[in-house]
């Protein structure tokens, strides 16, 4: 985009803020504004430069960190963190009194523990505020917790599921034994595909609901019953563009998400590019009787792989990082093999490193059959990626003791 363009997006942007709600426009009206807002717009604004209400009316603050390090500020009011709660709750998961809901994202800067801990209590359920990885909070004490409390209901990243109830045994627990009250397990903040959520379920026994959004955005989806993601509609209009046009897709197939806020008012978000790849579709398209529109999360823009094509006919083979990821948690699921993993793309192939005891080539041929480009599978040692030891060493940290 042009500096000029660029400049002449802002203005539209600053002319409109404040004064979205759902009667801003029609769905028609917004599909011919073009994209207005991006996150190098919401990154050189930093922290105020956008906030559209006086400063003393900002009741809660986050932020997020890009890729590039520079942080995009999510100034809330009360009731845009009313909203985003309420967006959370759209979820059709029965969470309610007599849950036991143990948060453990991160509650430092980061907004979604401060959502689900929020949306648990005003359904009448009870937190464990376990937060994210610290001295404070090792593997081993929140199992514990899991197990002595009666946990109901766990919340953290895709990964960190993963990794806990590895965790959990490595240190002898066998879930369905130990965590019998565990009855769901909620994600967000990372891209969840079938295959890894079909995996966190086989690890943990109870199904996995998934939430989508962003600390600027708040939650934009959630999963149903049949593990598709609704359009948290009330709160949002949604296209899909394509790419390099920019027009709205109407048939469904894949492009960048991008979003308006309805109910925002600190910093409303119009026409937001989210460089998230994604495609959307009706509600009836799933057919659980959810209301609202289906949204399929795909990858974050940029984040793949380029290959020259196997069969050296139409060019370039496009590979997503999340695809890679989904075909390591097939394999897993198939073959029982580890889900921790790194990934690199030489000239020519993908090379990845597993950790396993001996070189497996059958898996290496499935996931050549799987991804359609020439894989090298190289065997790392158990704890080489992901180290179960390091995590259990870390001590409880006591309040200091001055008198003895
Ligand atoms: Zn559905």
């Amino acid at each position: 985009m042009s500096a000029e363009r660029k400049a002449s997006s802002i203005a539209a942007y600053l002319e409109h803020r404040g004064k979205l709600s759902a009667h801003f426009a029609s769905a028609e009206d917004l599909e011919r504004l073009p994209i207005v807002l991006t996150k190098d717009d919401l990154r050189r604004n930093y922290p105020w430069g956008l906030l559209c209400v006086p400063k003393e009316h900002v009741h809660q603050y986050h932020e997020s960190f890009g890729t590039t390090g520079v942080p995009i500020a999510s100034p809330l009011t009360r009731e845009d963190l009313e909203a985003y709660v309420e967006e959370i709750l759209l979820t059709p998961f029965d969470l309610g009194g007599g849950d036991l809901v143990l948060v453990r994202f991160p509650y430092a800067i980061s907004v979604p523990a401060h959502l689900f801990h929020r949306a648990a209590q005003a359904r009448g359920a009870a937190v464990v505020a376990a937060s994210s990885y610290s001295a404070i909070s090792p593997p081993a004490r929140v199992l514990r917790l899991v197990e002595q409390l009666g946990v109901t209901v766990l919340t953290c990243l895709p990964f960190e599921a993963v990794r806990l109830a590895h965790f959990a045994r490595w240190q002898g627990y066998e879930p369905g034994k130990h965590f019998r009250t565990l009855r769901a397990v909620c994600t967000a903040g990372e891209v969840l595909g079938p295959a890894m959520r079909r995996y966190i379920e086989s690890l943990w026994g109870a199904p996995v609901h998934q939430f989508y959004g962003s600390t600027e955005a708040g939650n934009v989806a959630y999963s149903c019953g049949r593990g598709s993601l609704h359009l948290a509609e009330p709160f949002f209009r949604a296209t899909v563009v394509d790419e390099p046009a920019r027009s709205a897709r109407r048939d469904g197939r894949p492009g960048t998400l991008v979003l308006t806020t309805l109910r925002k008012e600190a910093l409303p978000l119009l026409k937001y590019d989210t460089e998230d790849w994604a495609t959307l579709n009706p509600a009836e398209t799933c057919g659980c009787g959810d209301a609202h529109a289906v949204l399929e999360i795909l990858g974050r823009r940029g984040e793949h792989y380029d290959f020259a094509s196997r069969s050296g006919k139409d060019g370039k083979l496009r590979l997503l990082h999340t695809s890679v990821k989904e075909a390591m948690y097939e394999l897993a699921l198939e073959r029982g093999t580890s889900p921790f993993f790194r990934c690199v793309r030489t000239d020519e192939r993908l090379v990845i490193r597993l950790e396993s005891e001996a070189p497996d080539p059958a898996a290496e041929r499935w996931l050549e059959q799987r991804l359609g480009v020439d894989v090298e599978l190289l065997s790392v040692r158990p704890g080489s990626l992901v180290d179960m030891a390091s995590l259990s060493a870390t001590e409880l940290v006591q309040k200091p003791k001055y008198c003895h």
